[in-house]
């Protein structure tokens, strides 16, 4: 048993040091945040990285369309400042990419008219009823930036601040920023860390045919990644080693579940993780191992999480550090659980999170949404937690734990390999 549990570190061969990021130069005491590529103002997270309204318009405008429609006048290496950021689009845009935005989850033409007929559809229905009281104050935005976001490209459509009335107290410090910031790094590490071997890289898609391939390789390298991301949090440290184990090795399937939502491509059906050279993985595969009740119930639930937290990645990544810190939630075999040495570790630690999550949603969304959001949230939980449960249960019908390394027999709890199966 303990052996086991031993294995279930040694195995994801991770640095364990937490990164050791530099605070923000920036000593005013509201942060101020800097856009990663041209340096201007920024009021959060578009597209997976801090940017100014500008870039983040432009990143939208021009993502999407082939790279080579774009040319550079100079050789390819223009420096992109506020002053100059129009001068080479892209160059611009190659920096956007290099900075880490994210182009996954820009609306296509056809999903920003699907979502235009739903907001005309709300303002329709706002209107009928008798109005509101409510004021909200813009927060100031540089002043550089206003032209831009004004443009053709209707913000209404942004898959990200869906609401251009940021709360004027925001309660995002220069501290909380930081916290996200190292929690950004930390995750793309983490993904970055460990590679997949013996199956074709990407973008070779990789077909699977039973449970125990699922497991031994998606469901692996997912679990590997995030026991990686977890020790390059300062926090998990805190815990003692008996305690790590304990809540990795109840809560990291359904941590699995909810990483889904970073890797799931609704469209296409497949998964992949971004940077990586993973290779692709299709739903189809997964439809026939899971079968189609089960597999409908995985999407249904990772959807449904997508548009809870409206394509913002960084809210996912924070809800995967809250969820293993749940003592309990496994709820797989509870009587059996053994307790934390010190529940009050986890818990403050969870806390930190939940605050922070807190104040970057009401600075991201205003706290109406916010509410809506950590309510809808309730429910996700516990769908993932339902998903998990019947994950273990079919795995300990088909696969022989003998076939699986330490770590996937852990957090599947299946039986210890020595003894025999009936
Ligand atoms: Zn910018
Ligand atoms: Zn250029």
């Amino acid at each position: 048993m303990t052996t086991q549990e031993d294995n279930l570190f040694l195995d994801a061969k991770a640095n364990a040091n937490p990164s050791t990021e530099q605070k923000p130069s920036s000593k005013r005491p509201n942060a101020t945040l800097i856009c990663v590529v041209c340096g201007d103002g920024a009021l959060g997270y578009n597209f997976d990285a801090i940017s100014c309204e500008s870039c983040k318009a432009f990143f939208r405008r021009n993502a999407l369309r082939p790279p080579d429609r774009l040319k550079c006048r100079g050789t390819g290496n223009c420096e992109i400042t506020v002053e100059n950021r129009k001068r080479c689009k892209r160059c611009r845009l190659e920096k956007c990419f290099k900075m880490g935005m994210r182009k996954e989850w820009i609306l296509t033409d056809e999903e920003k008219q699907k979502k235009r007929n739903q907001l005309v559809e709300k303002h329709r229905l706002k209107h009928s009823q008798a109005p509101t009281t409510v004021h909200r104050h813009r927060r100031r935005i540089p002043a550089n930036s206003r032209t831009e976001n004004s443009n053709s490209d209707d913000d209404s459509a942004s898959p990200q601040r869906t609401t251009n009335t940021i709360e004027e107290t925001s309660l995002m410090t220069e501290v909380d920023w930081s916290k996200i910031h190292r929690i950004q790094t930390a995750y793309i590490e983490a993904m970055e860390y460990n590679q997949v071997f013996g199956v074709p890289l990407y973008p070779a898609t990789h077909s699977i045919h039973t449970t125990l391939e699922l497991i031994r390789v998606p469901t692996y390298l997912s679990s590997l990644r995030l026991i990686t991301y977890l020790k390059k949090t300062e926090e998990f440290h805190l815990l003692d080693i008996d305690d790590r184990v304990t809540l990795v090795k109840h809560n990291l399937l359904a941590a699995v579940f909810m990483h889904i939502v970073l890797i799931y491509n609704p469209v296409a059906d497949t998964y992949h993780e971004h940077n990586t050279q993973d290779p692709v993985f299709q739903g189809k595969d997964w439809v026939e191992i899971l079968g189609e009740d089960f597999y409908h119930d995985i999407t249904a639930t990772v959807t449904k999480i997508i548009r809870i937290v409206e394509y913002d990645r960084v809210v996912v990544k924070i809800l995967l550090l809250i969820l293993v810190y749940i003592k309990g939630f496994c709820a797989y075999d509870l009587p059996n659980e053994p307790s934390l040495n010190n529940m009050f570790v986890a818990y403050n630690v969870q806390n930190i999170y939940l605050e922070t999550l807190y104040k970057y949603c009401l600075h991201q969304y205003g706290s109406t949404k916010t509410i809506h959001l950590f309510t809808n949230l309730i429910g996700a939980f516990f769908s993932i937690q339902r998903l998990s449960i019947h994950l273990k249960d079919l795995t300990h019908d088909v696969i022989d734990a003998s076939q699986l390394s330490p770590l996937m027999q852990s957090v599947l709890q299946l039986p210890d390999t020595s003894a025999s199966r009936s």
